[in-house]
This record gives C-alpha cells, sequence and structure tokens, in this order.
C-alpha cells in the first residue's frame, strides 16, 4: 500500500469522496467545515472547546517554480503522509488548499497545548524531503484557533486561525501562533498603520531627514544619512523601525524607498558637491534583482551623480539570499554607488561577509559606541573592528556617539569618521541646508554648489 492509499484511508472512513483531495487522499476544504460544524453540533449541549489548525508551507512557491510541479507534488504528499503519522488518534488532517494544510484537534482545549502541537508538528516538517535525486528542506508556519473563543460558527472560526497563521507569517518563517483578544488587536493595528502608510505615500507625506557624518580627525562634515520620518495626523509619530518593516511585510516597501531616494537625491543636490548621500536599502530589497537598475534609474533621474551616493545594507539582509544580493552589490558598485555594511557587530556577524562580498565602509553599531568609555570589551571591539577595516581598506563610522567623550576615545582609537546626535540629530532638508551654511561659513571655497 502506497502512502497516499494510507492517508486516503485515514479519512476515507468518514467522508465521501467528493470531500476528498485527489493529490494526497486526504478531506479537502469542504471536509474541514463538515468535520467542524459537526463537532461544534455534537457538543452544542455541553460546548467543550476544540481546536482547529492551519500550516502553510513556508518559501514552497519557488521551490515548486524551480523543481516543476511534479516535485511539488511529491513535497505535498510528503507533507500529508507524515502530519497523518504524527497526529495523535481522533485528530483530522486536512489539506485546505494550495501548500495549506488543516486539523481539527477535538481534545485541544487551550493554548499551550495548541503551541506544544504547533512546535511538535513544526519539527516532523522541518526533515528534509527525498525528492530523488536531491533533498529540500523547508519550514512551515501554524495558526491554531479555539472554539468557541475564537469564533463559534465555523467561518469565524477558520477566519481566526487564519489571522494567527498570518500573523507567524508576518514573525518570520517556522512560527507557531494560537489566537487571542491581543493578536485580533496588534493585527488591526497593523492593518490601520499599512492603510495610513499607503495613503500617506499617495499623498507624498513621508519626509526624509538627514543626519551629519563626520570626519573625526577635523569634525568637519563629509556627508548625510537620509532618515525616513512619518508623523500621521491619528497616529503621531512613527519610528521608521515600525514601518519600514510594514511596508517590506505587505509588499509596498518598493514604491516607499523609491520616494524617500528621490526625495533625498534631490536635497542633495543643493549640498557642496563633495558631500555624500547614505540611504538605507531595506533587506526585501536586497532580494529584488530589479533593485540596482531602480535605484540608478532614480538617480540618474534626479541628477545625483552616482558617486556620491552610498547605500546601507544589513548583514541580515545580505543573508537572506546571498547570491542576489552580491548580484546588486556588484551591480551598484560598478555603476560607482558606494556601499556600506550598516549596524556592525549585530545582527549574524561574520567575519568572512566582509570577505565574500564587497562593501566599501563598515558603520559599527551604536550598541558598542554608546558604551566605549564606559566599558572596557567595548573599546576593546571596536579596537579590533577599526584595525580590520585598517587592514582590509574599508572605511569606518561610528554610529550613535553622544558625548564629547566618546568622540575623544573614537578619535584616539583612530576611527575616520562618526555620526550621533554629539554632532547633529537628523534634521530636514531646509535646516539640514542651514546647518551645512554654518559649517562653511570658515570655509567658503569649499562651497561647490
Ligand atoms: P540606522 O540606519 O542604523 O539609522 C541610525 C538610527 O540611529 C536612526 O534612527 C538615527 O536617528 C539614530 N541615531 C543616530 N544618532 C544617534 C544617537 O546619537 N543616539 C541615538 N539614541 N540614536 C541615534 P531612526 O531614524 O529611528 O531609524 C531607525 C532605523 O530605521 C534605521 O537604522 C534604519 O534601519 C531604518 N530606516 C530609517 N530610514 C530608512 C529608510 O529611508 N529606508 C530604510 N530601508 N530604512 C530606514
Ligand atoms: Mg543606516
Ligand atoms: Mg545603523
Amino acid at each position: 500500500m502506497n502512502s497516499a492509499e494510507a492517508s486516503s484511508q485515514h479519512i476515507s472512513r468518514s467522508d465521501p469522496q467528493v470531500n476528498i483531495d485527489p493529490l494526497t487522499g486526504l478531506g479537502n476544504a469542504q471536509a474541514l467545515r463538515e468535520k467542524v460544524c459537526q463537532l461544534a453540533s455534537d457538543r452544542a449541549a455541553d460546548p467543550a472547546p476544540f481546536t482547529i489548525g492551519l500550516a502553510n508551507l513556508d518559501g514552497f512557491k519557488p521551490i515548486n517554480d524551480l523543481f516543476g510541479p511534479a516535485a511539488g507534488d511529491a513535497i505535498l504528499r510528503q507533507v500529508a503522509n507524515r502530519l497523518v503519522a504524527c497526529v495523535p488518534d481522533g485528530v483530522t488532517v486536512i489539506r485546505a488548499s494550495g501548500d495549506e494544510f488543516a486539523f481539527v484537534l477535538p481534545l485541544i482545549f487551550e493554548r499551550k497545548t495548541a503551541e506544544k502541537m504547533g512546535l511538535m508538528l513544526k519539527e516532523v516538517l522541518s526533515a528534509p524531503f527525498d525528492l530523488g535525486e536531491r533533498n529540500v528542506r523547508l519550514s512551515a508556519s501554524f495558526g491554531f484557533a479555539i472554539y468557541p473563543f475564537a469564533g463559534s460558527e465555523f467561518d469565524d472560526l477558520l477566519k481566526s486561525a487564519d489571522t494567527a497563521l498570518y500573523r507567524s507569517k508576518r514573525r518570520g518563517r517556522g512560527q507557531v501562533t494560537v489566537y487571542s483578544q491581543e493578536i485580533a488587536q496588534e493585527m488591526k493595528r497593523a492593518t490601520q498603520l499599512e492603510q495610513a502608510l499607503r495613503n500617506a505615500i499617495i499623498a507624498d507625506e513621508v519626509d526624509v531627514h538627514f543626519q551629519p557624518i563626520v570626519n573625526l580627525k577635523d569634525d568637519m562634515v563629509v556627508g548625510f544619512e537620509a532618515l525616513a520620518r512619518w508623523c500621521d495626523p491619528d497616529l503621531g509619530y512613527v519610528s521608521p523601525a515600525v514601518f519600514v518593516p510594514l511596508a517590506e511585510e505587505r509588499g509596498f516597501i518598493d514604491s516607499l524607498s523609491e520616494a524617500l531616494l528621490r526625495k533625498a537625491a534631490h536635497a542633495a543636490l543643493s549640498w557642496p558637491k563633495e558631500l555624500f548621500l547614505s540611504f538605507n536599502l531595506s533587506s526585501a530589497q536586497l532580494t529584488d534583482p530589479n533593485t540596482s537598475a531602480n535605484v540608478l534609474a532614480i538617480v540618474n533621474r534626479a541628477g545625483l551623480e552616482p558617486r556620491r551616493l552610498e547605500l546601507e545594507i544589513t548583514e541580515t539582509a545580505v543573508m537572506m539570499d546571498a547570491e542576489i544580493a552580491k548580484k546588486i552589490i556588484d551591480d551598484l558598485r560598478s555603476a560607482g554607488i558606494r556601499v556600506s555594511l550598516d549596524d556592525f557587530g549585530t545582527g549574524q556577524s561574520s567575519l568572512g561577509r566582509l570577505r565574500e562580498f564587497s562593501f566599501d565602509k563598515v558603520k559599527v553599531d551604536r550598541a558598542f559606541v554608546s558604551q566605549i568609555s564606559t566599558d572596557r570589551a567595548c573599546e576593546h571591539i571596536v579596537k579590533a573592528i577599526v584595525a580590520m577595516c585598517d587592514g582590509l581598506h574599508l572605511e569606518v563610522v561610528a554610529e550613535g556617539i553622544e558625548s564629547f567623550a566618546e568622540a575623544l576615545k573614537l578619535k584616539a582609537l583612530g576611527c575616520g569618521m562618526g555620526q550621533g546626535y554629539f554632532y547633529g540629530k537628523p534634521a530636514d532638508a531646509v535646516t539640514t541646508l542651514r546647518y551645512i551654511a554654518e559649517k562653511y561659513q570658515d570655509k567658503p571655497t569649499a562651497i561647490a554648489v
């Protein structure tokens, strides 16, 4: 008996053929509805809780695209078999659609047990799938909803499980979420924020501010980092650390980033020509092969010389798809744009990365700089980074310098450049121009606008 037959046997006792998914032999979406409604009606007199779960394979589509639909089908069949084999008696496994599976768990009454079940299922799916000449690995995201708290009607209950699943996807791969009121609130807030941000982009209300980067030898400004700023009339100030990832998750980072780069490049045109503009690329952009062409088109249209632009990227972003990231970095650098590694020392810091990829500059994370005057270990770390970058011919910027003492220490360690509130907070384009004019007062010849 092959495994598809095994799973078919598992469910066919109670379900008519019409409710069966032909690929896996499991019940289909209709079977899920019937099973849940049946369970709810069985318990009508004494409404004891039960749980439904959804599992969605992470990154299934690219595998399907890469290896072909036959390989995709083989994986789905193996997933079905594994799930059927590992769930306790009485649990129904269903293929709800595409790469989404569902579970009806009559004996799970509360969050902790649902979570435990999710973690077990996740583990079961984490082992490699056999595709004949090769093995592939996949993870899965899970969402659970407990009846009747998360919905006393099938559609509501399923929607809650879907919300929980969506949250798991949002938080990265391989997460398990059990629906609760707090999660519903959190999702609602994120959706409100998304709507407001989409409108703000259309209305051109997301702004860029600029923070000076100085040469630590003479404290002269050498460039500015562009930082996104958004203040919504209802929601108030929203940090870019919140709205940039949101735009990434909801798939409109390109339009946000394009609007910001356009504004930033335009502002930089009024600065002296020797000042560079440093712009943060988001991690999603480093997995998109069109990024280098898009960036170049924007700066060319704005009339900014590519040599005046630097792009800041993070290690985590580089590692999401190292091959594409490498190509983007190489393309940008051959067009004359410089690339810096942001927040160095946090993330998955691997020194090998500095060799594999060609960067021009390393920005030492504020976490080290903020303790440099009080913590000997931080001082040694920064000293080592400076020496290493020196050897690799990479420039170094210390981020988050807040005091004279920190600046002094960094100068003594031979750090080339610095940035932080001590030298200037991020300010809007007009204030930045005034700041430049003040700094250049004593050096009028340097203003080559
Ligand atoms: P980042 O690129 O590492 O930017 C530096 C952050 O440190 C900025 O926070 C800046 O305001 C803050 N900072 C600078 N000096 C000091 C200091 O002396 N003390 C303290 N406490 N903070 C300092 P911000 O503007 O809130 O941005 C947070 C993060 O959001 C950025 O970190 C960057 O990852 C992201 N981000 C900001 N603007 C953009 C953007 O236009 N595009 C993308 N993709 N990401 C952006
Ligand atoms: Mg940055
Ligand atoms: Mg940084």
